[in-house]
């Protein structure tokens, strides 16, 4: 098969570094039209169409980066259902699974979770893997099995998430230790109400000192709530200040701070930038499961204010959270369905940079890839190609795409 090629195709113009740009075709709708070739896998031209009132019939996107997933609980819905569709039922029923998990099941569910995401057009993936005291042991050389076996076509990276009183165990401290060199990250929940402040600061203390310790990264599920706008966030930030430690740090969800008022969210946002603490927006399970009153229909949902902390200098990405699990009944792992629902319910435009970074750029930064996922001379052949001419056609439930992988078409 061969991995050289040349398209005719819209690119959206922030998404790409084009030579000659002054004779640069860009439609309204920001998208570029472009000729585009590749060589032995990598981008070897990229220039301005030259065909005059010929729109280009294809849109190129660079293979897509998820930054947050669970594919240990991916597809357990039907077994594991949560009709209530809020947090505390979602958790309850997440516990009762665990008793019946098994290495088998884990290895299934991830293999289904891997395949679909490549079909539909991602290069890498952060997935949380549920990790506690009684796990079987086997489940972690298993999953690095996997992600060695993937590892041409995707990058996997996974976060143990714990409780934060694990990573003060021996326990917990032997699974850093053993873990290190696969540079697995230490995931924790820090979500109010917090009955024992002092406690969750010790806790969060042990677990920062850890990872530092062992050089590895923390993927928090923060301020996930409706409740205490911010009491999580104000606790890390106050912690690392107090520690004075800089260890990489995610923020995941980040979604009560909505209702603060916006100089409160800027200054919260100053810090975190400041802190270069990234954060990881997350709608879907957000507007899906908090806030959820029986007795009348609530609208009013949290989700993090990405403009407010991008405009912060927060360098904010946008993902999908869990796929057909007690905690989101839909998905899966499809990059178009995210933008289609996240794009209009948080009223980004996809003709802004901003906008496109969060689903692109920011998620190749956050994982430390080696490529930005900017189309660039020199850049792989990496692409989602999608039949399409506008927006409105990729927000549309029938798009027809191929996923190009260093150059090759991937079947
Ligand atoms: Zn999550």
């Amino acid at each position: 098969m061969s991995n050289s090629g040349k398209l005719e195709v819209l690119i959206p113009r922030s998404l790409c570094e084009v030579e000659n740009f002054y004779s640069l075709k860009v439609d309204d709708e920001n998208l570029a039209s472009i000729y585009i070739a590749w060589e032995k896998g990598i981008v070897s031209e990229l220039k301005p169409t030259n065909i005059d009132n010929k729109k280009p019939k294809k849109i190129l996107f660079p293979r897509f980066v998820e930054t947050h997933s669970h594919f240990d609980k991916s597809f357990t819905f039907e077994e594991f259902p949560n009709f209530k569709s809020n947090y505390q039922e979602a958790l309850s029923v997440n516990l009762k699974e665990h008793k019946t998990r098994t290495t088998n099941k884990v290895l299934n569910r991830a293999e289904k979770s891997l395949i679909l995401a490549l079909k539909n057009g991602y290069r890498a993936i952060r997935s949380h893997i549920d990790t506690y005291e009684t796990q079987d042991n086997n489940i972690w050389s298993e999953l690095f099995k996997l992600q060695k076996k993937y590892s041409s076509n995707l990058k996997l990276q996974f976060v143990a998430l714990a409780q934060l009183e694990f990573w003060s165990t021996p326990n917990g401290e032997e699974f850093a230790k053993r873990f290190s060199k696969e540079n697995v990250i230490l995931g924790g929940v820090l979500v109010p109400p917090f009955i024992n402040k002092s406690r969750v600061k010790h806790l969060l203390s042990k677990t920062l000192l850890l990872a530092e310790k062992y050089k590895l990264e923390i993927d928090l599920h923060i301020d996930e709530s409706s409740i205490e706008p911010g009491a999580g966030i104000k606790v890390l930030l106050e912690t690392i200040d107090r520690l004075n430690i800089k260890v990489p740090i995610t923020c995941s969800h980040l979604s009560s701070i909505l209702s603060l008022n916006d100089y409160e969210i800027l200054k919260l946002g100053k810090k975190i930038a400041e802190k270069n603490i990234k954060v990881v927006a997350l709608p879907l399970t957000n507007f899906w499961l908090l806030n959820r009153k029986d007795e009348r229909l609530s609208l009013n949902r949290p989700v993090a204010p990405i403009k407010q902390l991008q405009n912060s200098l927060v360098d904010v990405s946008i993902g999908s959270d869990n796929v057909q699990d007690p905690w989101y009944p839909f998905g899966n792992y499809d990059p178009f369905y995210l933008m289609t629902l996240a794009i209009p319910m948080l009223q980004l435009s996809p003709r802004d940079r901003l906008t496109l970074s969060s689903f692109l750029l920011a998620p190749s930064r956050l994982l430390n890839l080696n490529w930005d996922g900017l189309i660039k001379r020199g850049c792989p052949a990496d692409f989602v190609l999608v039949d399409a001419e506008k927006w409105a056609d990729i927000f549309s439930s029938n798009l027809k795409r191929e996923v190009l992988i260093n150059g090759e078409l991937y079947s």
